[in-house]
């Protein structure tokens, strides 16, 4: 077998041994594993020839891409691991038809900035963005903070190409925004997970850059202040808000006490604290007044002055220069190193409706003190979109108190008629959620496309699908 990926893609590119070190566990280090060999392609073609031969091998295939997932979507004992590293080009830049074509490995920071040198913008951003590559945000459908806007990977994409699990290459690389030419198999392919074929290329939808950006650290008497805030801030601004991201006070204190620098947010210790971001790409709203502001800031002051009047803001500052901005973002992306700061965690990555969040929150409060008494949440919420991250430091760490705190979640989000995968995926860490929760009638469809697609199983098994 490994001679045979030597033939494929040359012996330099097929890692044993030692040498597949750091693709054998994953970011949290919660998940290990020993890959038969790490092949690196450096084209479709050579993909394709991979995914024949371990199909004709049954052999499994896991493909991996910046391997920042955190679900345990890219274990892979036993099997190919196909790294798309190598196939990091962008193709082209049509900045006419607002549109990139990328292969699979692009690393998202550098199509971010390929993009902003056209004075566009990919607008997906996450405090990975510097290791996930294209591929693996396709794959897991990644959010991020800027959801709210422009909505999630999905959204975000035109055309995909994909090596299909029998080794054939299924070109959909559209340029259009509109094309009804039968099922629509890119969506099918976005968010699988790699367990009905590997991304490739895709076409990315770009958008213009904003030219000023009005950022604030606001603080609420409570996340329903928050919403007023935020549906106010929308009406004034014609739906620019870009992030609207919530750190609750026990977010803050463990900022501090673990991130060397960080400051208090505001002078007087806040429980609902705000992070909140307006975009402005036309002139009128970007260029700076007779004040030397960009009126986008004046837009945002002046909601939060009258919110303020009315009691549904208690405090607020305004970054008035870049590196204010980067310090209230710092705070937001510290959330990885925040949350994974006390080990071991039964992480939620759960959404609900805008105006159930808060329920949630004292539901799944109350539930992890009946179930677990003294284990703590640690909560960061984008909650322009609804979706938090209920991370929970247990007291008690058996696997069985672990599970009860995992199903106790997925109930409170279910009766508030939410999800209990929002942005992360299902990987293996969400396996007994689906068994337990999903729609019935949905699981045997997703079978019955993986069996059609993928008979001898071989890619990315044991992941998305519980074991029937
Ligand atoms: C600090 C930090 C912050 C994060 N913040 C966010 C956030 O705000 N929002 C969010 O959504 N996620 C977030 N994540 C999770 C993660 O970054 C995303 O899921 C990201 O999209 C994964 O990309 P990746 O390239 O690292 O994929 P990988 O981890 O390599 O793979 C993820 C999954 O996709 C499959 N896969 C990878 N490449 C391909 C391919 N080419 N074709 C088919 N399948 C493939 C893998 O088998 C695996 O199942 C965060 C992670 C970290 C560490």
């Amino acid at each position: 077998m490994i001679e045979k990926l030597e033939a494929i893609v040359g012996a330099s590119n097929v890692l044993t041994g030692a040498d597949v070190g750091r693709y054998s566990h994953d970011f949290t280090r919660s998940y290990t594993w020993t890959p038969l060999a790490v092949v690196r392609p450096g084209s479709t073609a050579e993909v394709s020839d991979i995914v024949k031969l371990a199909n004709e091998t049954r052999t499994p295939v896991v493909p991996v891409s910046g391997n920042t997932g955190l679900a345990g979507g890219a274990q892979a004992e036993g099997a190919i691991m196909i790294s798309l590293e190598r196939m990091n080009r962008i193709r082209e830049i049509r900045p006419k038809a607002r549109l990139a074509i990328v292969e699979a490995g692009v690393i998202l920071s550098d199509i971010r900035a390929a993009a902003e040198e056209q004075g566009l913008v990919f607008p997906l951003t996450f405090g990975a963005q510097g290791s996930a590559m294209i591929g693996g945000n396709l794959s897991t459908n990644a959010g991020g903070s800027n959801v709210l806007r422009h909505g999630n990977t999905r959204d975000l994409v035109l055309g995909i190409e994909a090596v299909l699990p029998d080794g054939s290459v299924m070109d959909l690389m559209s340029e259009l925004h509109k094309d009804n030419s039968g099922y629509n198999l890119k969506h099918l392919m976005i968010g699988a997970e790699g367990t009905l074929g590997i991304i490739t290329g895709a076409v990315l939808k770009l958008v213009p850059k904003p030219r000023a950006y009005a950022t604030a650290m606001v603080a609420a008497p409570s996340l329903d202040g928050a919403l007023i805030l935020l549906n106010r801030l929308q009406e004034a601004t014609g739906g620019a808000v870009e992030a609207f991201e919530y750190m609750p006070r026990s977010y803050v204190e463990q900022h501090l006490k673990i991130v060397k620098g960080a400051r208090e947010p505001f002078d007087t210790p806040h429980e609902v604290n705000i992070l909140v971001e307006v975009g402005a790409t036309s002139p009128r709203d970007a260029n700076p007044g007779p004040d030397g502001r960009a009126p986008v800031a004046s837009y945002l002051e002046s909601v939060l002055e009258d919110l303020f009047e009315q009691g549904a803001v208690l405090d607020a500052v305004v970054a008035v220069n870049e590196a204010q901005r980067r310090e209230m973002w710092a705070r937001r992306e510290a959330a990885a190193e925040v949350t994974l700061s006390r080990l071991p965690i039964q992480n939620n990555d759960i959404a609900v409706p805008l105006d159930k969040v808060a329920t949630f929150l004292e539901r799944a409060d109350t539930m992890i003190a009946c179930v677990d008494p003294g284990a703590q949440p640690m909560v960061v919420s984008h909650l322009g979109d609804g979706n938090v991250h209920y991370a929970i430091w247990p007291k008690t760490q058996d696997p069985e108190t672990m599970n009860r705190l995992m199903e106790g979640v997925e109930e409170i989000v279910l009766d508030l008629g939410g999800s209990f995968s929002a942005e992360h995926g299902i990987g293996t860490a969400k396996l007994p959620s689906m068994a337990r929760r999903k729609n019935k009638v949905a699981m045997a469809t997703m079978r019955a496309i993986k069996a059609a697609l993928d008979p001898n199983g071989i890619m990315n098994p044991g992941k998305v699908l519980p074991v029937d």
